[in-house]
Parts: structure tokens; C-alpha cells; sequence
């Protein structure tokens, strides 16, 4: 039987952070994974770069690049533990970093780099803390007695565990072949907590075969988009690029629309977003006898004109041959495309989980959940970030808010 300040489940990007600081701070921790391998998803990030935080979160207003059906809750962790924070933790570890795009950071070199400085603050324990991490391991249950100091015993594939505190970081479903399981949920559920339905979120979206073949031919084609769904104040915005597949839509910006899209219901695109199409091609009428689609292949690409112009026989002809109305016509198609799609590609492309743990059940400043010891952080939780560096970010700071909390709840025996 082992006996540990702190148990954490799963050695993700939460996990492994969290387990470091709270070494740091003095707590025995001991940290399990059913996986092999250490933090595969930090691996495979941001294309083996890892897009690892975003200069652009802004602490105090947390709605606006986070969603879940609390956004304002992520306001404590993110403000006590900020992008600037983890990149000064870079800089400490001389692991080099660049911006992208839009605020996005990314490692020079690999993620395996940011991944091998989480595991040195592992090794980092202070004041009689360490980190002891047991890979591949599986817990089999899990019960707590209060009327023990150490609280909780776990059964794991590698014995019985005692412990003061558990930390669930088990992340979502999402990419199920490199480990994602529904652990943290059933966790919380066994203790009563509440969870928001998780949902495939940062997914691509997939169409009826029938309704997408007339755009099955420009799969591959990549093109710069205005995109949004819903209705009223609240609707989402993204300018993005667009990317057509085999089945429907991806790329950056359909991954955006894609966490906010409601099953059922359209999205809209602008194709030609920043022109006015109708305006330039009755002004391109004046003077060319271009036909339609090479005229319209000076705001798209060329393959995208071709396939749009074959849609509608009015728009197959000559500019001066094509009438006014059918050019309005043509221009609103594109500038307001407005499309259901018939679901996404699921977990098994999904870059996140949205829903989890509702936030509800948990303190904003520990992490701690309703269930004395019992803490919740990274992507388990109902907190779901935008594409670009964001769900790192939210990773980093609720699992150093819990550390800390830990700490301080944690004192020695
Ligand atoms: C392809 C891809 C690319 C991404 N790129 C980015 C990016 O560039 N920037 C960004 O901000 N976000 C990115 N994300 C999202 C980001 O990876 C996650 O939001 C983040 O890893 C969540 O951290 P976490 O620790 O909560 O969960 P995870 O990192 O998923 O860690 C959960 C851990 O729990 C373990 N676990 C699960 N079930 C069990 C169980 N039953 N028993 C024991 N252990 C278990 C898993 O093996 C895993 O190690 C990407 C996601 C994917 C899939």
C-alpha cells in the first residue's frame, strides 16, 4: 500500500503541470496514466509544435475566447497564472519560442521540448516534495472515508493507493486511439457532481453525401472566409481559412464555428470576404467579355469559381451576355452561402471536448469540487477554449490554481 499527499489521474498537459508545482510547494504526489506515454497529446499538438498558449487571452474577460455554460469562472485561474507566466517558465527552461498568428505561440524546435521541461519541474519537488509517476497504470476504483487523514484509496493495476487529495486531469474524449476515456466524468458522477453532455468541439463538419456533391471536387482547396451561425448579439464571428474535404468543411475556420454550431441549424460563409462582389463584377461588365468564372477568379481561386459558376446556367456565359440580376444573384451566393451541416467528424478528429465537469460543482480559486479533497482541472472540466493556444492555456492555469490550493489545504501532517 502507498501513501501520498496527492493522487493525480492522468499525466496530460494538466496533470503533469499540476503535479510539479505541487512538489514544488512541498506535497508527496503521485501521478498515474493508463498510457505509456507522457503528455501524447502535448506531443502531437500544434503540429508537433505545440501551440502552447496565445498572447491575445484576455484574464478578466474570459467569455471571449472560452465557451462552456460559465465562461466568467475561468476569470481567477487565468488571471493568477497568465500566458506571460508560462512564457516566463520558457525562457527560464531556454525552451525557444515563436509567435504565429493572431497571438498564437508556438516551441521552435518540438513539443517533445515543452514536454521534457514539464517533466524537469516534476523533478523540481522542494521542501520535501517529489513526484513519483506510475505510466502505464489504471485506477480501478476509487472511495473516500472522512473519517481517515488520508481520505481516499484507490485501487490501481499497480496496488492500493491512500491519499489526502485526488486530482482528476483525465482531459476529454477526444482522440480516443491515444488514450481519451470518460474516467473524469464517471469520477464525478460516482461523487454526485453534476456534468454538462460532453460534445465533440474544434471539429471538422461533415454533410450529406448528396447535398456535397457538387463541392466534393474542390476538396483540398484552402480559401480565407467570413463564417458565423446562430442569431442576435452573441453570434460568432471568425475570418479564417476555410478548408474543403472529401465530406464537408475544415480548417481553422470551420474548427472555430464548429464549437459554438448547434446540430440542426446553418452556418453562413462570405467566399470573397472585404470585396464587394456584386459591385465588382457589374463593374467588370463595363469593360470585359471575360466569361463569369474567369472573372470571378480575380477575388477566388480559379477552381472555386469553376464550380460555383457551373451551379446555375444563368452565370455560364460571357459577363456583357450575363444580366444584372443573375450577377446579384451570383454575388449573394457567395457573400451569404448559408449551409446545415449534418454533423461533424466526432471524437476521433475532434480537437477538444467541449462540456465536463460543471463549473457549478467547483471552486473557482482551488479547483476543489463540492466533494471535500476531490479536484477537477484542464479540459475535464466545462471550460472549452478557441482554436489557437487557448485550451493550453486554460490546462496551465487551472492546474497552478489547484496546485496551489492544494498546498495550502495540504499542510504537513
Ligand atoms: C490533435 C490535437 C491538437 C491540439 N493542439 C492544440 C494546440 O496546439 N493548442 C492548444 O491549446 N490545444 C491543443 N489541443 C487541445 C489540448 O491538447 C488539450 O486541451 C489539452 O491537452 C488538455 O489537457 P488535459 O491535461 O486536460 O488533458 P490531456 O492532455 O488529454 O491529458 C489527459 C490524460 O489523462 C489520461 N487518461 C485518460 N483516461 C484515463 C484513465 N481512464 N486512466 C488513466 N489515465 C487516463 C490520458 O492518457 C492523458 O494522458 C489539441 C488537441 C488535439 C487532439
Amino acid at each position: 500500500m502507498t501513501q501520498t499527499d496527492v493522487l493525480i489521474v492522468g499525466a496530460g498537459a494538466a496533470g503533469l503541470f499540476c503535479a510539479g508545482v505541487a512538489a514544488q510547494q512541498g506535497l508527496q504526489v503521485l501521478l498515474l496514466d493508463h498510457s505509456p506515454k507522457v503528455a501524447e497529446k502535448i506531443r502531437i499538438s500544434g503540429g508537433g509544435r505545440s501551440n502552447f498558449t496565445n498572447k491575445d487571452i484576455d484574464p478578466r474577460a474570459p467569455h471571449k475566447h472560452f465557451l462552456g455554460e460559465n465562461p466568467p469562472f475561468a476569470r481567477s485561474a487565468l488571471s493568477r497564472y497568465t500566458a506571460t507566466d508560462f512564457m516566463g517558465l520558457m525562457d527560464k527552461h531556454g525552451v525557444a519560442f515563436h509567435e504565429k498568428h493572431k497571438g498564437q505561440l508556438f516551441c521552435d524546435r518540438s513539443a517533445q521540448d515543452l514536454i521534457d521541461m514539464l517533466l524537469r519541474e516534476c523533478e523540481a519537488g522542494a521542501m520535501g516534495g517529489a513526484v513519483t509517476r506510475w505510466q502505464p497504470c489504471s485506477l480501478q476504483s476509487l472511495q473516500f472515508s472522512d473519517a481517515r487523514a488520508h481520505g481516499y484509496t484507490a485501487q490501481t493495476s499497480q496496488g492500493e493507493v491512500q491519499a489526502r487529495a485526488v486530482v482528476v486531469a483525465t482531459g476529454g474524449l477526444s482522440i480516443p486511439k491515444i488514450g481519451a476515456t470518460d474516467l473524469g466524468y464517471r469520477l464525478a458522477s460516482q461523487f454526485g457532481l453534476q456534468v454538462v453532455t460532453p460534445r465533440p468541439a474544434l471539429v471538422p463538419l461533415t454533410f450529406a453525401a448528396s447535398d456535397w456533391q457538387p463541392f466534393a471536387a474542390m476538396a483540398g482547396l484552402s480559401q480565407s472566409v467570413e463564417i458565423s451561425t446562430g442569431m442576435g448579439k452573441q453570434r460568432p464571428v471568425f475570418e479564417e481559412d476555410l478548408l474543403f474535404t472529401h465530406r464537408g468543411l475544415s480548417g481553422p475556420a470551420v474548427l472555430q464555428i464548429s464549437s459554438y454550431w448547434q446540430p440542426g441549424t446553418p452556418i453562413q460563409l462570405n467566399l470573397a470576404p472585404g470585396h464587394d462582389l456584386n459591385a465588382a463584377l457589374l463593374e467588370a461588365k463595363q469593360h470585359s467579355k471575360k466569361h463569369v468564372a474567369n472573372a470571378l477568379a480575380a477575388w477566388l481561386p480559379a477552381r472555386l469559381a469553376d464550380t460555383w459558376v457551373a451551379r446555375d446556367s444563368a452565370w455560364q456565359r460571357s459577363l456583357p451576355d450575363t444580366p444584372d440580376k443573375a450577377l446579384h444573384t451570383l454575388a449573394r451566393s457567395l457573400g451569404e452561402w448559408s449551409l446545415t451541416p449534418a454533423g461533424t467528424e466526432g471524437y476521433a478528429k475532434a480537437e477538444v471536448t467541449a462540456g465536463g465537469v460543471d463549473t457549478r460543482e467547483l471552486s473557482q480559486q482551488t479547483m476543489e469540487s463540492r466533494q471535500p479533497g476531490l479536484y477537477f482541472i484542464g479540459e475535464v472540466v466545462d471550460i472549452t477554449g478557441w482554436l489557437g493556444g487557448y485550451n493550453f492555456q486554460w490546462a496551465w492555469s487551472s492546474a497552478h490554481a489547484c496546485a496551489t490550493g492544494l498546498a495550502q489545504r495540504l499542510k504537513p501532517l
